[in-house]
């Protein structure tokens, strides 16, 4: 933790730096000391450091100085920092101005030059100042700040890139006292948010989530020329391929369009992966899982998105978002899934302000005590109910079936069973979602008896199943009708085989049609559409990978 500061102004260079000298001799193990001659120069320290997050305890400003009187100084510094303590350092001839200044401003006290000595005339009334001060001292968050409206998509993203990438930081809301004051002291609005301040002071405003991505490290160029293997996502599967691609030596690059960690990345507690027995959560498994990825040397460009792969001489050129281009001796697609859309009248208007598509723990907090539907019957719906619940008023799962019993595991359907702020609508739908600014209710409608009603609803949260992510590979690989990526033995049952496949071997388990590229994890044909077997083909593919390169 910083410590706090004494701040001193004069513009004296001998008075100065007495004072400073005399200051450190004391304090120096509780307390930095800075001084400036220019008063200037010290409101503009004043405003980085708030931005900060440093605290000060302690102003010592002279009174007679060419760019601001200490009165009006001190006086300002009240703006930045409200509890801390002031003092005014006046020559002989001016205390009937410091008595003023104590009467009027918030001047706490004053001393006449020279304070010789010290020990006798100026450390007993610091000291009585700072033990004051220290009373109501709280140490502030001196990490990033985000200052967001309640249910503002924008701040929603900001909030869910940030601890998707496992970065701490503080949300304010911008109806808060704090953050209305940074706002002001940065001369800005509501038109500015979400605002971010980060831990050097450096404020961005609106940033975008590259902007982001780039001030907190991430999203260097990358480093190789030619990667042995790149890696498309970084969910389970993608992060699994990561790990061993990297372990075993080969030049890796994962590439990741949103956030780390996938669907599993929004998973509040994964209870059926090997070796934890309680269960842990995706957060936990992605920070875990980005650590020793990073640890093996695996390299990352995120946030970053792939939008189309040519094969020219058995390499591959992968076209990203901003048109640079990567090229690879393979690839690993582990692109996943996304939720497909609810198209219902209200539901695209009040996305992110009260409506989301699959789990979002950064919201979770601010339904307390409010009622939350969630619609769908699937295991996500499902663990996205169990965790809401520890917030909500009331959790409503709405299905179209009478119950889960086809949909949902029997572990989880047990458990929601067991949970009294839990209830189950079946035979249900929802018609329409309203709002204002914000989710505030829905319209549900009942196929057994054609009644509908309209509920209160802090927020609704949509599971209603998924499609690949694999437009972007048209005319590079084969997909089913569904757009899932068919892999080794599919294709080779294929009656058209012989007219895409040239090569001497047959596709290996999790390889494309075009051979060196392989597809792992939800986005291939068939697969089991779990953490498990996502990681496991993540770690099969590197193995089929090295294969194919040795050749
Ligand atoms: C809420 C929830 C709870 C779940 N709970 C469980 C559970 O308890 N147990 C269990 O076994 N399974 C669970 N699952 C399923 C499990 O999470 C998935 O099966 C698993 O995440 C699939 O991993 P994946 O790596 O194949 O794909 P995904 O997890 O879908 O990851 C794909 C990644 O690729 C990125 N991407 C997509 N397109 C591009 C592109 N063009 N360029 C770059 N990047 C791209 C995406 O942004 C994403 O990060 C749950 C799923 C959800 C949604």
């Amino acid at each position: 933790m910083k410590l706090p500061i004494i701040f001193s102004v004069d513009d004296d260079p001998g008075v100065l730096k007495a004072l400073a000298r005399d200051l450190k001799s004391k304090y120096y193990k509780e307390y930095r000391i800075f001084s400036t001659p220019s008063v200037i120069e010290a409101l503009a320290t004043l405003l980085e450091l708030k931005n900060m997050g440093e605290t000060v305890a302690l102003f010592i400003s002279d009174q007679r100085m060419p760019e601001m009187d200490g009165v009006d100084f001190l006086t300002s510094t009240i703006d930045y920092y409200p509890d801390a303590r002031r003092i005014l350092l006046t020559a002989y001839a001016d205390t009937d101005a410091a008595v003023k200044a104590i009467n009027l401003a918030s001047v706490d006290y004053y001393f006449v030059k020279p304070w010789d000595p010290a020990r006798e005339k100026l450390y007993p009334l610091l000291d009585d100042l700072l033990e004051d001060w220290k009373g109501n001292y709280q140490p502030s968050f001196s990490g990033i700040k985000v200052i967001g409206a309640q249910y503002s998509p924008q701040a929603c993203a900001v909030k869910s890139f940030l601890t998707s990438y496992l970065v701490p930081f503080l949300y304010l809301d911008s109806e808060d006292e704090e953050a209305k004051q940074l706002l002001t002291l940065n001369n800005l609005g509501p038109r500015d948010l979400p605002v971010l301040i980060y831990e050097d002071g450096f404020v961005a405003a609106a940033p975008t989530l590259l902007e982001m991505a780039a001030k907190i490290g991430l999203h260097p160029a990358p480093q190789w020329e030619v990667y042995d293997v790149v890696i498309i996502g970084a969910g389970p599967a993608g992060l699994a391929a990561a790990v061993y691609g990297a372990s075993e030596g080969l030049k890796t690059l994962m590439i990741e369009a949103k956030t780390p960690g996938g669907q599993a990345g929004a998973s509040s507690r994964i209870e059926n992966y090997l070796g934890f027995p309680a269960g842990l959560s995706g957060y936990d498994l992605t920070r875990r899982a980005l650590t020793q990825a990073r640890r093996f040397g695996a390299e990352m460009l995120s946030p970053c998105k792939v939008r189309g792969i040519t094969v020219k001489d058995g390499y591959k050129l992968l076209t990203l978002d901003d048109g640079a281009t990567v090229t690879a001796r393979s690839v690993v697609v582990t692109t996943g899934v996304e939720y497909r859309q609810l198209d219902t009248p209200g539901i695209a208007e009040l996305r992110c302000a009260g409506v989301y598509y699959g789990a979002s723990s950064s919201e979770a907090s601010s339904h307390s005590g409010k009622p939350v539907y969630i619609v769908g019957g699937g295991n996500s719906a499902g663990q996205s109910a169990m965790y809401l619940s520890k917030y909500a008023e009331k959790v409503h799962i709405i299905i179209r079936k009478p119950d889960l019993s086809s949909t949902m595991s029997t572990y989880l359907t047990e458990q929601i069973r067991n949970v009294d702020n839990i209830v189950i609508i079946p035979n249900a739908e929802v018609k329409s979602a309203r709002g204002v600014r914000r989710l505030e209710s829905l319209v549900i409608e009942y196929s057994d008896t054609g009644v509908s009603e309209t509920v209160e609803a802090a927020a609704l949260y949509i599971f209603i199943g998924a499609r690949p992510y694999t437009d972007w590979l048209d005319n590079v690989v084969i997909k089913d009708e569904k757009g899932f990526i068919e892999t080794g033995p599919t294709l080779v049952r294929r009656r058209d085989f012989t007219k895409f496949w040239k090569e001497k071997r047959e596709p290996y388990l999790l390889e494309t049609s075009c051979p060196g590229i392989f597809a792992a994890g939800d986005v291939h044909a068939g697969a089991m559409a779990r953490v498990a077997s996502a990681v496991g083909e993540g770690a099969l593919s590197i193995n089929l990978a090295h294969k194919y390169l040795a050749h």
